[in-house]
């Protein structure tokens, strides 16, 4: 069980965000991002606020199908999987690790692109939320010892303030037809365009365990 911070219980989030503002939808959706992500992180609590801001972009309802990427592994992809509901298992959400705190969503296509937003955290906005500028940059001026309970303050008061966001054109990844093919090197199978050269790439490039010998 992970210990719960003052600074990180339901009634104190609260409490900052009725300070801050946000409405009471977008309250229980940061709690329920929150939950999922096991703890209030700054990040997903400005990926929900990001998330809400791409749908109303959108002009779509939070029950609508979408489809998100996202720049950076972390934090952001739980706000796409509670809120967006894009999921790596529905396969709906993609994460591209370049390292930048921002998102795109769209609708359905029937086509090979698809017209999206994209929400990203503006550094130019960040300058009037000083707190939120020097966590955002990890500086060493920030201490998360005592600093959290500012930090989200600042975080609910900016809400959408410190997002920009742009019209942009991705490529819809059509579903590919495949085969089941058995590796020789590990006799177990995968989909044929799966296959590097002889071998699976769990055999090849994407290894990623030594089998331990029963008796080692
Ligand atoms: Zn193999």
């Amino acid at each position: 069980m992970q210990v719960v911070r003052p600074e990180e219980t339901p009634d104190v989030l609260k409490a900052s965000m009725n300070k801050g503002g946000v409405t009471s939808q977008l309250q229980q959706e940061i709690l329920n991002v929150s939950e999922f992500h096991t703890y209030p992180a700054p990040g997903v609590l400005i990926g929900a606020f990001m998330v809400d801001y791409a749908r109303e972009l959108l002009g779509v309802t939070p029950e609508r199908k979408l489809y998100g990427v996202c720049e950076t592994p972390k934090c952001l992809p739980d706000a796409l999987q509670v809120m967006a509901h894009c999921t790596t298992g529905n396969n709906r959400l993609k994460v591209v690790p370049i390292g930048k705190f921002a998102i795109t969503l769209n609708t359905p296509s029937d086509g090979e692109t698809a017209d999206a937003v994209r929400v990203y955290v503006d550094q130019k906005k960040l300058k009037s939320y000083p707190i939120v500028d020097i966590w955002y940059a990890n500086s060493p001026a920030f201490n998360r010892n005592t600093m959290k309970g500012q930090l989200f303050d600042e975080i609910f008061r900016a809400g959408r303030n410190i997002l920009s966001s742009e019209k942009v054109r991705v490529t819809v990844k059509k579903k590919e037809k495949w085969f089941s093919v058995t590796c020789p090197c590990c006799g177990e199978t995968v989909p044929d365009y799966l296959i590097e050269g002889d071998r699976c790439t769990a055999c090849g490039s994407m290894k990623y365990y030594e089998r331990i010998p029963i008796n080692g």
